[in-house]
C-alpha cells in the first residue's frame, strides 16, 4: 500500500505527515490492518527498539473534584462509586510508588483531583517526591495536579519532578463540548508554563468521546507542534454513574488504528497506551505494544487495570521488554531537543516553535471517564453497543486510599 510505504519512509527519517495522511490511517479497514500495525512497529523499533517504558500511577487525592470534564468520574456531580479521599500522606504514597517500581516501573506519576494546586498542595507533593527520592533517587517523577499559578511549576521542578502532565484530550474546536469549568487555552498555559520551567510535557487525549477523525488529527498534530515529550492515549472508560456511560464508541481495531495514527505524527515521541487499554483493546493489547513504547502498570486513578503480573508477562510474551532506569526513553536527538527547549525556558518543539497545543487537565489524562459537565454533545458514528458494561468497567478498590496492597 503506497500510504503504509511513505508512512514508514518518513517515520524512519523521524519526519510528520501530512493531515491528509494521517486520516487517511484512520480510515483503513480491518483486513488492513496488520498491515496497519507492521508498519506503525517499523517506526516504533526504529526510535525505541523492543523497549517498553512502564509508568505507576499514584492517586495522591481522589474524586471530590468542583471541576466539570465530561470524561471524568472525579468530577462535579459524579455518581460514579469511586473512592474518594483527601491528599494521602508523603509515606502512604511512597509506600505505593515502590510497589510500582518493585513491579518494574520506571516513573511515578503523581496525581491529585482538582481545578489546580494551591501553595500548600506544592508544599505536600514537595514533600512526597522527597519521601519517594529517598527510597529510590533512580525513578522519575511526574506530577499531576491540573492548572499551574505562576511560579508553580518551577517549585515542582526545583523539588525534583522531572515531568508535569496535562493533556489536550481533544481538538480544540470540541474542548467547550467536554469541559465548561476550563478552557482549551488554559490547558495549553499549564503546558508551557511546565515546559518553561524545565520539566518535560507528558500531554495526550482521550479517544472515544464521540469526536470525528478529523478532531483526532487536530489534536494530535496540536501535541507534536506543542513539543510533548510523551503522548498518553487514553481510551474512554465509559464509567456507570456519568453522562458518558453509554458512549462505547470504540472497538479493538480502531483503537489500534488511533494508536498507528498517533505513533506515525509521533515518530519518535514516547507514545503510551494510558487508560482503557483492557477495556477497548482486551485481547489486541499485545499488537498495541507494537506501536507503543509506554504504558501504565496495574492500576489507573479510579478503575482497575489487569494484574501487574499479568502486564509483565503480556510484554514478555510479545517479545518485549521493559526499559531499564539507566536506558534513556527517548532517542538522542529528540532528548536534545527537549533539553535545550528546557535549557531556554521556552515550550520546545520537535517540528516548530511552541504551538497553540492544550495542557493536560487537572489529572485529566488516565480518564475514567464520567459525567459530562455540558452533557457530551460531540457525537459520530457509534460502533458500540450503547449499553453500560459493568463487566469491563471496574472501580479501583486497592492500592493507594484503602488498606489493600496496590496492584503491581
Ligand atoms: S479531569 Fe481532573 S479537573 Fe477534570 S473533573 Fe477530573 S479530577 Fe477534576
Amino acid at each position: 500500500m503506497d500510504l503504509l510505504d511513505t508512512l514508514t519512509a518518513k517515520g524512519l527519517r523521524g519526519e510528520v505527515p501530512t493531515r491528509e495522511e494521517a486520516l487517511a490511517v484512520l480510515a483503513t479497514t480491518d483486513d488492513e490492518l496488520l498491515d496497519v500495525v507492521a508498519a506503525a512497529g517499523k517506526v516504533r523499533r526504529r526510535w525505541f527498539g523492543r523497549r517498553v517504558k512502564l509508568n505507576y500511577l499514584v492517586n495522591l487525592k481522589s474524586g471530590l473534584c468542583p471541576e466539570d470534564c465530561s470524561y471524568c468520574s472525579q468530577r462535579l456531580g459524579s455518581k460514579a462509586e469511586i473512592l474518594k479521599y483527601t491528599w494521602l500522606k508523603p509515606d502512604q504514597a511512597a509506600d505505593a510508588a515502590r510497589a510500582g517500581v518493585a513491579g518494574g516501573a520506571k516513573r511515578v506519576c503523581l496525581v491529585a483531583s482538582g481545578r489546580g494546586p494551591t501553595d500548600r498542595d506544592i508544599d505536600r507533593v514537595t514533600d512526597t517526591m522527597a519521601a519517594i527520592k529517598e527510597a529510590d533517587p533512580e525513578v522519575e517523577i511526574c506530577v499531576c495536579l491540573g492548572l499551574l499559578s505562576d511560579n508553580q511549576a518551577e517549585r515542582l521542578k526545583a523539588a525534583g519532578a522531572d515531568a508535569y502532565n496535562h493533556n489536550l484530550n481533544t481538538s480544540e474546536g470540541t474542548y467547550g463540548d467536554i469541559a465548561t469549568t476550563h478552557t482549551y487555552a488554559d490547558r495549553v498555559d499549564t503546558v508551557q508554563k511546565a515546559h518553561g520551567a524545565g520539566l518535560s510535557a507528558c500531554s495526550g487525549l482521550i479517544a472515544g468521546m464521540g469526536e470525528s477523525d478529523e478532531d483526532l488529527v487536530d489534536v494530535v498534530f496540536a501535541l507534536r507542534e506543542l513539543g510533548s515529550d510523551s503522548v498518553p492515549v487514553n481510551f474512554l472508560i465509559p464509567f456507570e454513574g456519568t453522562p458518558l456511560a453509554k458512549e462505547w464508541n470504540l472497538t479493538p481495531q480502531r483503537c489500534l488504528r488511533i494508536l498507528a495514527m498517533v505513533r506515525f505524527v509521533n515518530p519518535d515521541t514516547e507514545v503510551r497506551i494510558a487508560g482503557g487499554r483492557e477495556v477497548h483493546l482486551r485481547t489486541m493489547q499485545p499488537l498495541g505494544l507494537h506501536i507503543a513504547n509506554s504504558i501504565f502498570l496495574g492500576d489507573y486513578l479510579t478503575s482497575e487495570g489487569q494484574a501487574g503480573q499479568a502486564d509483565l508477562d503480556m510484554i514478555k510474551d510479545a517479545g518485549f521488554e521493559v526499559e531499564g532506569a539507566g536506558e534513556a526513553t527517548l532517542p538522542r536527538h529528540r532528548a536534545d531537543i527537549a533539553e535545550a527547549a528546557q535549557a531556554g525556558g521556552s515550550c520546545g518543539t520537535a517540528a516548530s516553535a511552541c504551538g497553540s497545543g492544550g495542557g493536560c487537565g487537572p489529572c485529566g489524562g488516565h480518564a475514567h471517564a464520567a459525567a459530562p459537565a455540558a452533557e457530551a454533545t460531540i457525537s459520530e458514528s457509534s460502533e458500540g453497543d450503547d449499553e453500560l458494561r459493568s463487566d469491563l468497567v471496574k472501580v479501583r478498590r486497592r492500592g493507594a486510599g484503602t488498606e489493600l496492597a496496590p496492584n503491581a
